[in-house]
């Protein structure tokens, strides 16, 4: 049997983030997730790195400042995967903020980063419409003007991962579920399942890390750990819009009339619409957008950008995912107040299990059980190696112009960047966002001739 020092349990971007930091300090680590990697929550964020102007709200003030130095890390770090953009927060004669309470915010989120977010500004309300023609001049005060990231969620995660598998202590399988862990004296035996071909493999470990994010809850009593429900489950969905949809050079942030925010952000070649924010009633694993949360946003787009006229025929898909957030004592709140915070729960002296959270702060997030895992393996922590370049860079960027695909190209993303499936290579390592089943061709290449490699 083979015997670890840690298995993680989860491969998105917190399993991935955990790998690296500990395959960095040397420790010899298994991952197993049970889809591709990065392929749930991890793949369905609002794909920005923020401080999240709306956590100032909530005097979160420790959280949003702690996600800006990320953010600005790793705007640092991968320059080909974040991007920083312009973003425009319209004022209307019936919005719930003054201009003087914008801009007082606003200069809060830039203090937070320590001034390294590029500084804000209030926009006039010709300026404004410069910027965002699409937008509604009825009422219209100005907007607040400033500056956040955005990154491809899903491929953050997977260099995350080839970084960390260039060291030889960390392993890595995805379509592999955890079925059963069983405590013994040296550890846990861990059994997983290759979901392919149905082969069970058991392993031995000292430390087992739950990286499950929302399906947490649900997992753990099913292994037998003790546990007791953690989390408060919120769904978001998004839309890909067609690109000529709105017209708006940076993006927009719309506040609702049930206090939340939806943001619009121009990327790769369309338009990202999201989010919601409801209780979650289907099954997580195959979380989908339904129409009522579609009416939703498409309601909201509508009251800000009346001339666009935008509805079903605008969408080019959609997608959703489930918030992993800790259940609070405040049960009345709604869900879009619940705090981001996250937690770590020891329900063992050696099993970690980390929720809630932000994408933004994985890296801290998971320092924390880092730093204390390696010390009592023993060894010493170095806490700056994840700070250093990702070493492994996707062969497709997600931003900008894309070379010409070619099968030996393919060929070689599925051989060096662990894809598994067709579906895979469509979504997570080239970034498509058309569906799948919508496809003629793969960027130019018959479908079939890919097809043929899996
Ligand atoms: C709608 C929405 C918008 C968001 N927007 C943002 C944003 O813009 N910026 C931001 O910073 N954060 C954002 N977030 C939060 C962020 O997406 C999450 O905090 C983060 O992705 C959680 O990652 P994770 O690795 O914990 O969970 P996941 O990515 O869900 O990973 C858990 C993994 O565990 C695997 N798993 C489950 N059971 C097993 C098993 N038995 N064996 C093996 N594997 C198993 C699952 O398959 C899954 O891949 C958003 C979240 C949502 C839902």
């Amino acid at each position: 049997m083979n015997e670890y020092e840690v298995v993680i349990v989860g491969g998105g971007i917190n399993g991935c983030g955990l790998l690296r930091d500990l395959a960095l300090n040397g420790v010899k680590t298994l991952m197993l997730e049970k889809g591709d990697y990065s392929s749930q929550t991890s793949n369905g964020s609002s794909k920005m790195l923020h401080g999240g102007i709306r956590y100032l709200e909530n005097f979160d003030f420790g959280l949003v400042q702690e996600a800006l130095e990320e953010k600005n890390l790793w705007l640092k770090l991968t320059p080909h995967l974040c991007f920083e953009r312009d973003f425009y927060l319209p004022l209307y004669n019936y919005s719930k903020y003054r201009p003087f309470m914008l801009k007082a915010g606003l200069f809060l989120y830039d203090f937070l980063s320590h001034f390294q977010n590029r500084p804000h500004g209030m926009l006039s309300p010709q300026e404004t419409i410069e910027k965002v023609p699409s937008l509604d001049e009825r009422g219209l005060l100005g907007a607040g003007k400033y500056f956040d990231g955005v990154v491809d969620d899903a491929k953050l995660s997977l260099e995350c991962l080839y970084d960390a598998l260039l060291e030889p202590c960390a392993s890595a399988f995805s379509y592999h579920e955890v079925i059963t862990t069983q405590k013994n004296q040296k550890g846990y035996e861990v059994t997983y399942k290759n979901l392919k071909t149905q082969n069970i493999t058991k392993v031995q470990t000292k430390f087992l890390v739950f990286t499950t994010g929302p399906f947490t809850d649900k997992l753990l009593p099913e292994l037998g750990i003790p546990w007791s429900p953690q989390l408060a489950l919120s769904k978001g969905i998004h839309l890909w819009l067609k690109k000529d949809a709105i017209k708006a050079q940076g993006s927009v942030v719309l506040t609702t009339r049930d206090n939340r925010v939806v943001f619009v952000i121009p990327q790769r070649d369309s338009i990202l619409v999201g989010t919601t924010e409801t209780p979650v009633d289907q099954d997580i694993f195959n979380i989908k957008a339904t129409e009522k949360d579609i009416t939703y946003l498409l309601m909201i787009l509508n009251q800000y950008f009346p001339e666009a006229k935008l509805n079903e025929e605008s969408i080019i898909s959609t997608f959703a995912g489930v918030r992993p957030l800790v259940r609070e004592e405040r049960q009345d709140e709604s869900l879009g107040k619940v705090s981001r915070f996250h937690k770590i729960f020891r329900p063992d002296k050696n099993t970690y299990v980390l929720l809630g959270g932000k994408y933004t702060t994985f890296r801290r997030m998971t320092q924390e059980i880092a730093q204390e895992i390696v010390p009592r393996l023993g060894y010493r922590y170095q806490p700056n190696l994840t700070m250093n370049p990702l070493r492994q860079k996707s062969i497709m960027p997600t931003f900008g112009d894309k070379p010409k695909l070619t099968l030996e190209m393919v060929k070689k993303i599925i051989q060096t960047e662990r894809v598994s499936t067709f579906e895979d290579l469509i979504h997570r390592r080239l970034s498509i966002i058309e569906r799948p089943d919508q496809l003629n061709d793969v960027m130019g290449l018959p479908l079939a001739d890919v097809k043929s490699l899996f």
